[in-house]
């Protein structure tokens, strides 16, 4: 539909209520309050979601409370990086999000920033994820610096360094939509339509069908969404490891004192503090390789067990040497995994916390879930091209969608960010006419070789100056380390020349 000009005068109802509605929007914690509360905020101001230059100014114009200052001085500090180039960077690029996790989010704010126009889709429409995440240093000033602590007051307060993945897709998403990201809840990618030379350009196919989102024509496709990928024509790899078997569990946080003496568990290794571990099977027959505990929204475990305590303990019913089938939820104790669970959380916090009570997952039953990380799969490579009927797309995967990450050292964040970054870089680079498509995907490729390596020592040091540029962020960059012949498969193309 035409967009409407935004209103250039507001009544003072109007403007009072507008700020009343940011206010709420700032505190709101479920998806359907964020983008209710954004809407009708938007609606009184006559803006409609669009690419920066079009949108913010005009936010920050209209809403002038004193915690809309703070955080738009965070903002400005933001864009005002010479890498954006005002806003300007990804003029005329539409970008289409599969996926609002934290990664795909974090990509959505990059490309908005750069100038692109942003659209997210998201399948979900709740935000219900209680597991915690462990933060690398460069995470937390990132997330710093987009005015997490506006939204969130107690983010990384003191020396914690972790965060839920609920919380961190709030945050993330309020950042995006203050900034002119355009988010649809509730709609699924399916696949894209390529042109078929009738003028219309790459679209994608979604559920339900007839959403407004299937007209939207772009020309950058990020998949956002988890590692069950939806994206053709990505091959990938798998490593394949010993069986490792992970548990998380969440439980509810009353804040009571004995909860707050608890100590928090960054990562016991069984080579680090064999004692524990031995004590704790001596005591409860529970076998576990790490275990780590933070203690945020709820007591975050995860932990990764022996499968011959899981059999001994009756989690699992019977032996198989296919982890698929040792974990298929009919060879699945429910209720002895959640005492399983239980008892290694009491064990581990020394008894401080004995009324522990399962807080909920998405599915309104006690959280705790069996995960077999035996086999991960990463991306043979992160981004492909295709060109039909004159009309190009650069198709980039990011986060867990790129690098599946092991949930209990707590990486996948981390290397979530790396990549929503270098895929921002790529679509700045994609929108500048003057780059060959090979180049773009090469270099791509080239620094897309360094991700699964990174850890936060071997990061530049000066995390304040990471931004989508690959140098800010990467020590001993080769951007030239993949050769524009060797990515040739990966651009498919109806053009012979
Ligand atoms: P995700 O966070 O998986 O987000 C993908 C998003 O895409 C989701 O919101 C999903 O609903 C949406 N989506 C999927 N398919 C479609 C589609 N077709 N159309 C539109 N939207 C779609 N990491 C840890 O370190 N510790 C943990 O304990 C931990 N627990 C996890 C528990 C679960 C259930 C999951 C799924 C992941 C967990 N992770 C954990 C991984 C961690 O969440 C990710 O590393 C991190 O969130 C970055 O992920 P992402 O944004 O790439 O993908």
């Amino acid at each position: 539909p035409q967009q409407k000009p935004p209103k250039q005068y507001l009544t003072e109802q109007e403007a009072i209520a507008a700020s009343e509605l940011f206010d709420l929007f700032c505190v709101a914690t479920t998806m359907r309050q964020i983008l209710g509360l954004h809407r009708d905020m938007c609606d009184i101001l006559g803006l409609r979601p669009a690419p920066i230059n079009e949108f913010y100014p005009m936010l920050k114009a209209k809403i002038r409370s004193w915690k809309a200052q703070a955080l738009w001085k965070k903002f400005d500090a933001r864009a005002a990086h010479r890498v954006y180039a005002k806003g300007t960077a990804c003029n005329g690029t539409h970008v289409l999000v599969i996926g609002a996790g934290p990664c795909g989010l974090r990509t959505a704010i990059e490309a908005q920033l750069l100038g692109a126009k942003v659209v997210v889709l998201e399948k979900r429409d709740r935000i219900t994820r209680n597991n915690v995440l462990h933060l690398w240093p460069f995470v937390i000033t990132d997330l710093r610096n987009l005015g997490a602590k506006k939204f969130y007051g107690k983010f990384c307060a003191g020396s914690i360094d972790h965060i839920s993945i609920r919380q961190l897709q709030i945050i993330l998403m309020k950042v995006a939509l203050l900034l002119g990201v355009e988010i649809h809840e509730n709609v699924s990618f399916e696949r894209t339509i390529e042109p078929s030379g009738d003028g219309f350009g790459w679209r994608a196919a979604v559920t339900p069908a007839d959403h407004v989102v299937s007209y939207y024509e772009f020309d950058v496709l990020i998949g956002a969404d988890g590692k069950r990928n939806t994206l053709e024509g990505f091959k990938r790899k798998e490593f394949r490891g010993k069986l490792a078997i992970a548990i998380t569990a969440n439980f509810i946080n009353k804040k009571t004192e004995a909860e707050a003496k608890a100590e928090e568990i960054s990562g016991v290794a069984f080579i680090f503090n064999q004692s524990f571990f031995k004590e704790l099977y001596e005591k409860t027959g529970i076998d576990l390789e790490n275990i780590v505990y933070y203690k945020d929204e709820t007591h975050y475990f995860v932990m990764t067990a022996k499968k011959h305590s899981l059999i001994d303990k009756g989690v699992i019913l019977q032996d198989f040497s296919d982890p698929a089938e040792l974990l298929a939820s009919a060879n699945v104790s429910a209720e002895k995994l959640l005492d399983y669970a239980r008892e290694a959380a009491e064990f581990s916090t020394k008894y401080q916390m004995p009324n522990l009570e399962f807080a909920v997952n998405h599915y309104g039953k006690p959280d705790v879930a069996m995960f077999d990380f035996t086999s991960m799969f990463a991306a043979e490579t992160s981004c492909r091209v295709m060109l039909r009927h004159g009309h190009r797309l650069l198709q980039c995967l990011v986060g867990d969608s790129l690098l599946e990450p092991f949930w209990p050292t707590g990486s996948g964040c981390a290397r979530g960010f790396l990549s929503s970054m270098d895929a921002a870089y790529a679509t700045k680079l994609w929108s500048n006419p003057r780059n060959s498509i090979m180049g773009v995907v090469a270099q791509r490729e080239s620094i897309y070789r360094l991700l699964n390596q990174t850890t936060p020592e071997n990061l530049q040091r000066d995390t304040g100056s990471y931004t989508v540029d690959p140098a800010s962020r990467y020590p001993n960059l080769n951007r030239t380390a993949v050769s524009p012949y060797q990515v040739k498969t990966l651009i498919d193309s109806d053009d012979p020349k």
